[in-house]
Order: C-alpha cells, then sequence, then structure tokens
C-alpha cells in the first residue's frame, strides 16, 4: 500500500457544482487547495453519470432576470457556447478544463474521504486532517488543512467531525413553517436512476431482464406520464427511498431503481401503446441519484419563512429562486403528483451563517447540504444556487486563512468585506452595493465597435427560413 501526506491551505471533499466552485474560487483568492471527489470525474449531479441538469434561480423563466453570475455564470456561459446540445461529457471536460486551470487546486478523483483526525473540544472540535482512499491506486492519502469544505452531498465528514445535522423533516413548530408536518420524521426526497433513449434508424427488440418490474400491474402508467421520445431528467418522478435511510439503503434503493428502468423500457417498447420500434437505450446511469440527506446545523438555519418573506440577511451571501420543491415519500408509487412547489414572490437570499458549523471550528459546507430547513431546502438544493454557495464559500475559506481566523469569527468581523470581493469577482448579492474603492469596474467605461439597431422577436409557431 502507498501513503501520501498532503498539506494545503483548505480541503474541499467533494466534486460537485457546489465543491468545484468552491475549490477555483479558493484557488483564485490565492490559497492552496486539495480537491477530493470519490468518483472518476467532477459534477456530481451533474455530470454523465447521473445526467441531472443545472437549474438555479430563473426556475425556468419564472424569475426571469435572476440568472446567476460569477464562476457559475462562467461555466453556464462557456458551455453555451461550447456545447448548445448540452452533450454530458463535453459538461464533464469542461469542468475538468476549468479545475486544471487553477494552479492553486491539487485534484485527487477516486479518492473516497473516509476518515478523519479531531481534536476534541468541549464546546468544538477542530478537524486536524481527513483521510481517503484512492481506488485503483491502492493509496491512502492523509490531507492536512486550517479550513474543510465538506461539499460531499451527504455530508458524510461532517458527521464523522460530530458536526451538529438534522435528517429528516422538522416538525412544523421548530422554525415555525406551515409546510412542515405537525410531527419531525424521517422522511427524505427520495433517489432517482435516470435514462436515455436514441433512435437506431432500424427495429431494435427489447427483452427485459428477469429483475426488470412489471409497471402494468402497477398505478405508475395511470399516474405518471410516460413519453416514448423522453429522456433523463424528464424521468425525475422515478424516485424511491423517501421512507427509508437514503444513504444506508443505496444499493438497495439502486437495484429497484434499475428494475423500474427496465420496467418502464419495456412497457415503452413491448406494451404495444406506443410507436417506438425504432427505439433503444443509449445510456442508463448506474449510480443513484441522491437529492437529500444531512443537513447541518450552522449558527443559523434557513426556514420556510426566510424564503417566502425574503428575508434580506445582512449577511447574504448568495442568492436562489427555485420554488420550494417538496416530493411525497412514496415517490414514483405516489397516487398524486410527484412534487408540490410554493414560489415565492422572487429571489431569497442565503446567509453566510448557513455555511458554516455551529459546533465544529474549522468546518464549513455548501451545497445540499447547508445549514437549512427540510422546507428550506426543498429550494436552495438545485445546482447553480448550490455553485453560487460554493463560490462564497471558497472565498470566505481563503480570508479565513489569511486573516488566521475561524468562520464565525469572519462573519463578525469582516462580512462587509467578504460581500465586497464576491461582489468584485462577479458574483451576485442582491440588493447590496459594490463599494469596493480598489475594483477598477466601477470607474471604467465600455465601448463597442457595433450596435444592434434592432432586436429581432421569432415567434417560436413561426418556420424559421
Ligand atoms: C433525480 C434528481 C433530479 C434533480 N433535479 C434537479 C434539477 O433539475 N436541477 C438542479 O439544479 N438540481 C436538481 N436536483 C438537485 C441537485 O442535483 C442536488 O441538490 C445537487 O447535486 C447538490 O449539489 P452538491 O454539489 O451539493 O452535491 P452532489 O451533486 O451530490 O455532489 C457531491 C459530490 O461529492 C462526492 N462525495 C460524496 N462523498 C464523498 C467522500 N466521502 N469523499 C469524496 N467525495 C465524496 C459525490 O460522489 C458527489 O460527486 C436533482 C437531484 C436529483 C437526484
Amino acid at each position: 500500500m502507498n501513503y501520501k501526506n498532503v498539506k494545503k491551505d483548505i480541503t474541499v471533499i467533494g466534486g460537485g457544482l457546489a465543491g468545484v466552485c468552491a475549490a477555483i474560487s479558493a484557488a483564485r483568492n490565492g490559497k492552496s487547495v486539495s480537491l477530493v471527489q470519490n468518483r472518476g470525474i467532477l459534477g456530481g449531479n451533474s455530470s454523465s453519470e447521473i445526467r441531472v441538469w443545472v437549474c438555479g434561480a430563473t426556475k425556468h423563466g419564472v424569475n426571469r432576470y435572476a440568472r446567476e453570475t460569477g464562476i457559475m455564470g462562467e461555466l453556464f456561459l462557456e458551455n453555451q457556447y461550447r456545447n448548445p446540445d448540452g452533450n454530458p461529457y463535453f459538461w464533464d471536460m469542461l469542468l475538468l478544463e476549468k479545475v486544471k486551470d487553477e494552479k492553486n487546486i491539487s485534484l485527487f478523483l477516486n479518492t473516497e474521504v473516509s476518515e478523519i483526525d479531531l481534536i476534541e473540544g468541549e464546546k468544538e472540535n477542530k478537524i486536524k486532517s481527513v483521510t481517503g482512499w484512492t481506488i485503483g491506486a491502492e493509496t491512502k492519502t492523509k490531507f492536512e488543512s486550517e479550513v474543510y469544505l465538506d461539499c460531499s452531498g451527504d455530508g458524510f465528514i461532517g458527521a464523522l467531525a460530530d458536526a451538529k445535522y438534522n435528517l429528516g423533516r422538522e416538525s412544523r413548530y421548530k422554525y415555525n413553517e406551515l409546510l412542515a408536518p405537525e410531527k419531525e420524521d424521517k422522511i427524505l426526497l427520495g433517489s432517482t436512476i435516470l435514462f436515455y433513449t436514441k433512435d437506431a434508424g432500424h427495429p431494435v427488440k427489447f427483452i427485459p431482464p428477469n429483475f426488470a418490474k412489471d409497471i402494468s400491474k402497477t398505478s405508475i402508467p395511470k399516474n405518471r406520464v410516460i413519453k416514448s421520445n423522453d429522456s433523463g431528467c424528464c424521468y425525475w418522478w422515478i424516485e424511491l427511498g423517501g421512507e427509508v435511510d437514503i444513504v444506508k439503503d443505496n444499493e438497495i434503493i439502486k437495484d429497484e431503481l434499475w428494475a423500474l428502468v427496465y420496467g418502464i423500457w419495456d412497457y415503452i417498447k413491448n406494451s404495444g401503446n406506443y410507436d417506438a420500434d425504432n427505439l433503444t437505450l443509449e445510456w442508463v446511469g448506474s449510480i443513484p441519484g441522491k437529492r437529500e440527506y444531512r443537513r447541518f446545523i450552522g449558527d443559523y438555519v434557513l426556514n420556510q419563512n426566510d424564503i417566502i418573506e425574503q428575508t434580506e440577511f445582512d449577511d447574504r451571501i448568495a442568492f436562489g429562486g427555485w420554488s420550494i420543491d417538496l416530493h411525497p415519500e412514496k415517490g414514483i408509487y405516489e397516487e398524486s403528483c410527484g412534487s408540490r412547489n410554493i414560489q415565492a414572490d422572487g429571489i431569497f437570499h442565503i446567509p453566510f451563517r448557513s455555511t458554516y458549523s455551529v459546533n465544529v471550528s474549522n468546518l464549513m459546507f455548501a451545497g445540499r447540504n447547508i445549514s437549512a430547513s427540510h422546507i428550506a431546502f426543498g429550494a436552495t438544493r438545485v445546482m447553480a444556487t448550490c455553485a453560487t454557495i460554493g463560490e462564497a464559500v471558497g472565498l470566505a475559506a481563503a480570508m479565513c486563512i489569511e486573516y488566521k481566523i475561524i468562520p464565525r469569527n469572519l462573519y463578525m468581523k469582516h462580512i462587509k468585506k467578504l460581500q465586497q470581493i464576491l461582489l468584485r469577482q462577479d458574483g451576485s448579492i442582491i440588493g447590496i452595493k459594490n463599494e469596493d474603492m480598489e475594483d477598477k469596474a466601477r470607474s471604467a467605461s465600455i465601448m463597442a465597435s457595433t450596435s444592434l439597431k434592432k432586436i429581432e422577436v421569432v415567434n417560436s409557431n413561426d418556420e424559421l427560413a
């Protein structure tokens, strides 16, 4: 076995969009970063391994002008330019390129962090190091840093550090949330496996595996829309696991999701209800996309009222605009619709205090595991929102190193500075004015060689020449 010891200013665990943006942000602010990802590619749920579409505050046009800026904006723009067809592999490569371009980032792929070395205090713990195992390289690596960012989605690293967290739904009375259940419970949003199809140009038969579920004997065809030409996230409703433990039961959930995917495909191909002779499966996921697990407790827990009332926190560092998107625990087997959406009147804000642990002094988090109630998480969890939180947390971690302080003290002493630097690096904090005297953009003027005289509006129903 090989042993390595890696010392960097900051260790980011988890290479989903939150972790990628956190690592890039910290690196661009001059700090050395270990980015440790247990899969062979970056992107988490947005990667070609899972293929969830990146959504954010615009909520498909509800908040039309609420497009994310900063690093997420950079990724959106570059992807639109290079990848107008939305090829999932091109997206993987874009993320990898962006990370590799940062000389301050050391990337560890296929490396699962599973151990921790902790200094236990009376009130607070401190992480000394975390250790990961690299699959295929028989290598154990110890990562030492001043600050650790748990961007693992499931929040495993924080759990190892005994960071406080919530799992499941809080009671209505805990944060005075009308959408929450009367009593707290362990219900979660379920996991999903997606699939893609293609027209082979000739008839292709499909013999289902023995384990495929016969969905004609279930309520699924009656209660869910199944179309032969749908692919990917159109099947977000193939959801299971809300009533069990999404992590501990992950393998059982995966097997059942496969049975459902192949059962749905059998139904499309062989029920006689669809014109699908030439269609074949092009890709089926092998890793369940997880929606929800631990949500850490920070100095503030974002809740339903903050989303609906659009609370303007003094320490806001990011914004979202997705609806409070709640799914029933029975997932695909729910008789009524697969999700309930409650939309705020516009965008909402995310406070810095929801991004660091209340009881582990050098632990921060970004992504779906931030300090939010189950109801608020229903709105914060979309990936472009996770990414903007990641950028802010990466910068904050860099500032903690610079000032030799813990995140809570950064909040107390330097929150305005954090917000101003975020604005300077093209982040959006809605309602906070750029007052940074050092930001040359404020006194810059723009010139263009040509300009558009007329905007052409094409009706989507018109035929294009
Ligand atoms: C089916 C489905 C549909 C969804 N629909 C949408 C949608 O349409 N649009 C949208 O924007 N969002 C959607 N979401 C939500 C969104 O995908 C998640 O909330 C989001 O991925 C969270 O981002 P993240 O970076 O926090 O976590 P993740 O994307 O989960 O990334 C975390 C990464 O950390 C890695 N990791 C975990 N543990 C370790 C460890 N111990 N060591 C090293 N690495 C580790 C994981 O492998 C993963 O790659 C959907 C989710 C699902 C499952």
